[in-house]
């Protein structure tokens, strides 16, 4: 693979308006991986501009040749695997083995998106004086900026910019800094697939609240799909606001993994390691962020929980047995000691981890040691903030209200967790948590088929599911007099 890149504008690989680049590092090494242009808002305007020219031939394509292309990327994608998974390995960081998993995830996309161009119905409505037929038609909305995060490099890319190209629109993709590698290697097949020229369209560049403003003020730009903090998120969402462009947001969280005393054990303990800790180290949106053990039985569960998290192996991405790859940042990984620090001030006790690994060929990156945190109150940042990281604050409760309560007392409303056996129960605290997404003794549930998103600040609009496609989609209802 080669070492230098190119914007991806309008079908052809450019260089960034500004000659500028910027270096993609390895977080597990700190070493230089490519070179890829710095762009600009230059460069996002060109994009838009193409975007904008290719648009109306997509738009006006049958969904099923749109599907066609898709599923040919979809192919190429699948082929491609082991290239895409270790491009994601080397500029995120993730074992290898997670990120072909990932890249199988995030190409499976465009074949439920290719099945579901097809299905885009309009409706034909019954009038109400006798000389009218009325119809209701579903259209792209035109060009859509798509900005996404460096923790899914392959399928936050995927699951936006499937059903907004299923749907007809012209896509400009802004890939976190980050990771940028993954989203151009898909511009790449995109073309290889036969994409029209201008339909799909790469930006890279470090300055993304310049890039992001540029989107913002391009009248030709409709929608917004954003994937990141709820910070960043408000912000556009207020630029949006000026010329009321759409918006979908996929935002942080604070997801609660709850252990009822009626719970198998061993699946929850096995369920808390898997959401917790087996997910880019933590540094996921969906990830448990607060465990929540019943506390007649949290003496059975905590050494279960513990003892597991003691043997997952924290190694640099390409080594065959890595479980936990390091922290993608600096910042990241002081925010995650600084959160345990804190804590461990304010009383908590530190069950494993708790520090920095620097040993060995962990010393090159920046990886933290898997953590599990008790005596933790919810008052502590720990259990409030989004951790980002591989630490695991442990709390117990006495009764499913008050548990409910606990649960659902923060901003945040992505995801969250629970295991029992009493069907009852499980109806119950479904219904009454407040998040967009609950998983009943599977805390790895989630799949195309189903909608993805948020409640409350985590988010607005969902991706997957038949929903998904909605999102790309204008209603248009025709009047016609006879
Ligand atoms: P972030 O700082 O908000 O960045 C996300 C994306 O926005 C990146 O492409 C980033 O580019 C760009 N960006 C940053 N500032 C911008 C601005 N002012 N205008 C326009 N674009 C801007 O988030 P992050 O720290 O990378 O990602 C972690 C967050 O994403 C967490 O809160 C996590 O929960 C959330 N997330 C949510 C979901 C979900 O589906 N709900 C999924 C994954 C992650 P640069 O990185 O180059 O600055």
């Amino acid at each position: 693979m080669e070492n230098a890149w190119r914007l991806f504008i309008g079908g052809a690989w450019v260089e960034a308006a500004s000659g500028g680049w910027m270096a993609v590092a390895n977080p597990a090494t700190g070493e230089p991986v490519a070179e890829v242009p710095d762009g600009g808002p230059d460069d996002v305007r060109r994009a838009v501009e193409a975007a904008a020219e290719a648009f109306p031939h997509w738009a006006a394509l049958p969904a099923l040749e749109r599907a066609r292309v898709l599923l040919r990327l979809r192919d190429l994608m699948t082929e491609h695997r082991d290239d895409l998974a270790r491009l994601i390995t080397q500029e995120n960081g993730k074992p290898f083995e997670e990120a072909r998993r990932e890249v199988a995830f995030a190409t499976a996309y465009f074949g439920w998106f290719a099945e579901e161009a097809r299905r885009v119905y309009g409706e034909i409505v019954p009038p109400p004086v006798p000389h009218k037929r009325l119809w209701v038609l579903r259209q792209p909305i035109g060009v859509v900026a798509a900005i996404t995060p460096w923790n899914f490099p392959a399928t936050m890319v995927t699951r936006k910019i499937a059903p907004a190209l299923a749907a007809g629109c012209a896509v400009v993709l802004k890939p976190a800094g980050a990771t940028p590698l993954t989203a151009l290697m898909i511009g790449r097949l995109f073309a290889e697939a036969g994409g029209p020229p201008g339909v799909f369209n790469v930006v890279v560049g470090r300055r993304s609240a310049e890039l992001g403003q540029a989107f913002l003020d391009h009248p030709a730009v409709r929608k917004i799909a954003f994937t990141g903090s709820t910070e960043v998120g408000k912000r556009l969402m207020a630029g949006a606001a000026r010329s009321l462009k759409r918006v979908s947001f996929e935002l942080g969280g604070n997801a609660p993994f709850i252990v009822f005393d009626d719970a198998d054990l061993k699946a929850a303990a096995e369920g808390a390691v898997a959401i917790k800790f087996l997910r880019v180290a933590g540094q996921s949106c969906i990830c448990a962020n607060r465990v929540y053990v019943q506390e007649t039985i949290a003496d059975r569960f905590l050494p279960a929980f513990t003892e597991r998290v003691r043997a997952l192996r924290v190694a640099p991405g390409f080594e065959p047995d890595a479980q936990i790859g390091p922290l993608i940042n600096d910042e990241i990984l002081g925010k995650v000691a600084g959160l345990v620090e804190e804590a461990v001030a304010q009383g908590a006790r530190v069950a494993a981890g708790g520090k920095r690994l620097t040993d060995g060929a962990l010393g090159r990156g920046l990886f933290y040691a898997p953590t599990v945190l008790t005596g933790v109150r919810e008052e502590m940042a720990v259990a409030r903030d989004e951790i980002f990281g591989p630490v695991a604050p442990v709390m117990t409760f006495s009764t499913d209200d008050e548990v409910i309560a606990r649960s659902n007392n923060t901003t945040f409303g992505l995801s969250a967790y629970f295991y029992t056996r009493d069907i009852r129960r499980a109806i119950r605290v479904a219904e009454a948590l407040e998040y967009g997404m609950v998983g009943v003794n599977d805390p790895t549930g989630y799949t195309h088929e189903i909608p993805f998103g948020g409640m409350k600040e985590s988010g607005l609009g969902r991706e997957g599911g038949h929903q998904g496609i909605e999102e790309y989609m204008e209603i248009k209802s025709v009047s016609l007099s006879l």
